[in-house]
């Protein structure tokens, strides 16, 4: 692999270690992204190689390349970690993405670094699939995220609850800057303005020639940039069922992109309260609680902006409130829109209650979440059976009049709806049952039901008669005894 540049190295001194993989005693490629491959200008073929393989994990370094662990900080469940950093992760570089813009080539698992703390700076492969499967899923359904290039098994038994075969994932983001960068950055003086004039110019170019101070300066406007990109992302994620399960400020981007899939899961049975992950026992991250987690993160970063948004504090406090004061409104639009489209309204013709009406039935019957909004198209075809299976006809006959009348308002015929509905309702989401059963198989050595799986949420749009049982929900009881494990 040639043609790695490292402009966050060169330029941003002080916030990273170079380092190298540790050994990889039995190196092999368990999957390849080759789609993502081509357009990163990067060869399958090589990749597939002895020597590329070994780049993949980290334990070669191809020629030129300065991989380093990155340094941060963060807040981690609502305390200060001053000091987490890349404790099993390597930045190899960056690459041209095809398209005029810059990514990150970061490998995850690849050996303990300086950052390790007490860990042992390894990943094994049931996580490292998981975060392949679900960020590629994420991809297809059209959400800001990083993606998976491929995953090694390493050949080394790595301790967790007992030993499981270890894994290297190679990942591909528009970079690993996030809030906690900058809440490392914010205690090391100078840093930090370069840091963020940095940032601007990798993710938000157009306000470089904003002016450094001032009342409309560019620092200000980066925030509001910031929450604008993290408030249509979270929604995104609210629109979709989805529990990222450990919103920490070291894994909010600063890009907007979704990022580090721990105990991540997306929903079966709507319900706010739900909680993924075995260490969130206060429900912080609940699925209804993540835009309020949101709001708390981009507190964090604002609060490491503002001796830069002003010189006189109080001023800067000011400026950077009355900025996260626009979040709700802000979250909110996104969040109207993108319901009202999954109800094929538009979103002048959505009352706000029609939204909150259905969500309350939804969750006092534990309708599911995703097959409800393609049962609510099936019920416009005429297809009534569905929806009967997920909501008792008498408990949702008068909303489904007041949703019928609202869709007369607005004039569109049935069928057209019904159509235009599915193409932004997806109906195959990596279903945790089903993730669970393809990990298992896939530590045991068995590839087949994670290529299906990976196969099917990558077409989320696509119905196909053999794939109709990967549409259906969990079986009763699965997903009140399912967790999923952070960090692992
Ligand atoms: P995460 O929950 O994956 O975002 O990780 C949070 C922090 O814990 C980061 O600093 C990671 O590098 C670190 N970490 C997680 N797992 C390990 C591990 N097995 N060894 C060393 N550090 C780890
Ligand atoms: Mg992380």
């Amino acid at each position: 692999m040639s043609g790695l540049e490292s402009t966050f190295v060169d330029e941003m001194g002080g916030l990273s270690v170079p380092w190298q993989g540790a050994e990889v005693p039995d190196p092999k490629l368990l999957v390849l992204n080759e789609e993502l491959a081509g357009s990163l200008g990067l060869d399958a073929a090589s990749l597939r190689s002895d020597d590329g393989v070994a780049v993949l994990t980290g334990s070669a370094v191809p020629v030129g390349s300065k991989p380093v662990a990155m340094a941060y900080a963060g807040h981690q469940f609502g305390g200060y970690a001053p000091l987490l950093g890349d404790g099993r992760a390597l930045l190899l570089g960056e690459l041209g993405d095809g398209a005029g813009g810059r990514v990150d080539l970061h490998l995850k698992g690849s050996g303990p670094t300086p950052f390790s703390r007490g860990g042992d700076g390894f990943a094994v492969v049931g996580p490292m699939l998981r975060e392949y499967l679900v960020s590629e899923a994420m991809h297809a359904l059209g959400i800001p995220t990083t993606r998976a290039l491929a995953v090694v098994a390493t050949g080394r038994p790595v301790h967790r609850n007992g030993f499981e075969p270890g894994a290297v994932l190679a990942r591909v983001a528009s970079s690993h800057l996030r809030v906690g960068t900058f809440e490392f950055a914010v205690r090391r003086g100078e840093i930090l303005k370069s840091l963020a004039d940095y940032t601007i110019a990798r993710h938000y170019p157009g306000l470089t020639d904003l002016p450094a101070t001032g009342k409309d300066n560019r620092y200000l406007a980066f925030f509001e940039a910031v929450l604008e990109a993290q408030a249509s992302l979270v929604a995104r994620w609210m629109l979709t069922g989805f529990v990222h399960g450990v919103m920490n400020t070291d894994n909010t981007t600063i890009s907007g992109e979704t990022i580090d899939y721990g105990p991540c899961a997306f929903l079966d049975a709507f319900d706010p309260a739900a909680v993924f992950s075995s260490i969130d026992h206060s429900g912080r991250y609940a699925f209804g609680n993540q835009p309020a987690v949101l709001k708390w993160n981009l507190a964090r970063f604002a609060e490491t902006l503002l001796r830069l948004v002003d010189s006189t504090p109080d001023d800067a406090i000011t400026a950077v409130t009355a900025v996260l004061g626009s979040f709700e409104e802000r979250y909110e639009n996104h969040y109207t829109a993108g319901m009202a489209a999954k109800l094929g309204l538009s979103g002048a013709s959505l009352e706000r209650s029609l939204i909150d009406d259905l969500l309350a039935l939804m969750a006092e019957h534990g309708a599911d979440w995703t097959g409800s909004f393609r049962a609510l198209a099936d019920e416009l075809r005429g297809n009534a059976a569905p929806l009967d299976e997920l909501v008792p006809r008498e408990h949702i006959g008068p909303w489904l009049m007041r949703w019928r009348n609202a869709l007369q308002q607005q004039g569109s015929g049935s069928a057209e709806t019904a159509d235009a509905m599915d193409r932004v309702n997806p109906l195959y989401i990596p279903r945790n049952h089903q993730v669970d059963a393809a990990l298992r198989a896939g530590t045991a050595g068995d590839l087949a039901p994670f290529e299906e799986l990976l196969e099917v949420v990558t077409h989320p749009f696509d119905r196909r008669d053999e794939w109709a049982e990967y549409a259906l929900p969990a079986p009763r009881g699965f997903s009140d005894t399912f967790r999923t494990f952070c960090g692992t």
